[in-house]
């Protein structure tokens, strides 16, 4: 699903040059749930960015379901990113004017999906993530939780082929944290390829692989028995 071969990012920082990734080698295959580990500044967001098309690398190959991924004009590359890629980040970002519903159904707008069935659609994923009934609310009469829930639902309405989180936990209590990664967790259970971003230790071992950034390079990538957010909830 995802080839990267030899990646590379700088930063120009006044007449210095910060070098952030240093070669990186990484593949996923489809259906994978892999989180992605570092400190703070470690060059995560950098490069989950770079994956998700927001930023280009300097050097290096990235191949994603089969379409290398390099100097795509700028149509071409939001064409992409709305049909391969889904996106949930730390602070939800969501529209606050628009109700959850039309949250949810903003991507398929920008895909030329005819309103009804946007809306359809989009009601599909709320229910799915739990909030049919919360489809008519802004976003701040929700809980941090039920946002990115929203978020989520927003994440999937175009059936992306993989799904990449920035800390998504990173704004939540633990409690909820793990309600979150439940849903992630049984969103991968239906083959949904998954990035995790965090610098949670328990929240990377509820993902089924764990590859650790660090000073450039992927230090660490291995497997781990993916522990279930669920009974960590006790419920
Ligand atoms: P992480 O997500 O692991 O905390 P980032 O990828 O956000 O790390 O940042 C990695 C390093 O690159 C940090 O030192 C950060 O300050 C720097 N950095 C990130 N974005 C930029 C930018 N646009 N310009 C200059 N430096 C940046
Ligand atoms: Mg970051």
């Amino acid at each position: 699903m995802i080839e990267i071969d030899n990646l590379h990012k700088s930063y120009a920082v006044g007449q210095n040059k910060l070098h952030v990734l240093k070669g990186i080698n990484f593949s996923v295959n489809s259906g994978e749930m892999v989180a992605i580990m570092g400190s703070s500044g470690s060059g995560k967001s950098t490069f989950l960015n770079i994956l998700g098309m927001l930023d280009e690398a300097d050097q290096g190959t990235y191949v994603l379901d089969g379409t290398p991924i390099k100097n795509l004009n700028e149509t071409l590359a939001a064409r992409y990113r709305n049909q391969f890629l889904g996106f949930v980040f730390q602070s939800f970002n969501l529209i606050s004017y628009k109700s959850a519903l039309d949250n949810v159904a903003m991507p398929l707008y920008y895909q030329g999906v005819k309103r009804q069935q946007r809306t359809e659609r989009a009601m599909h994923y709320l229910e799915k993530v739990g909030l049919a009934n919360w489809a008519e609310h802004l976003p701040n009469e929700l809980s941090g939780g039920q946002k990115q829930r929203v978020a989520i639902a927003r994440a999937l309405a175009s059936d992306p082929k993989v799904l990449l989180a920035d800390e998504p936990t990173g704004a939540l209590d633990s409690t909820t944290s793990y309600e979150v990664m439940d849903l992630i967790q049984e969103i991968n259970d239906e083959g949904k390829t998954i990035l995790c971003v965090t610098h949670e230790m328990d929240i990377a071992h509820m993902c089924k692989r764990v590859v650790h950034l660090k000073d450039g390079l992927i230090v660490k990538d291995e497997q781990v028995e993916q522990v279930r957010a669920k009974s960590a909830l006790h419920v």
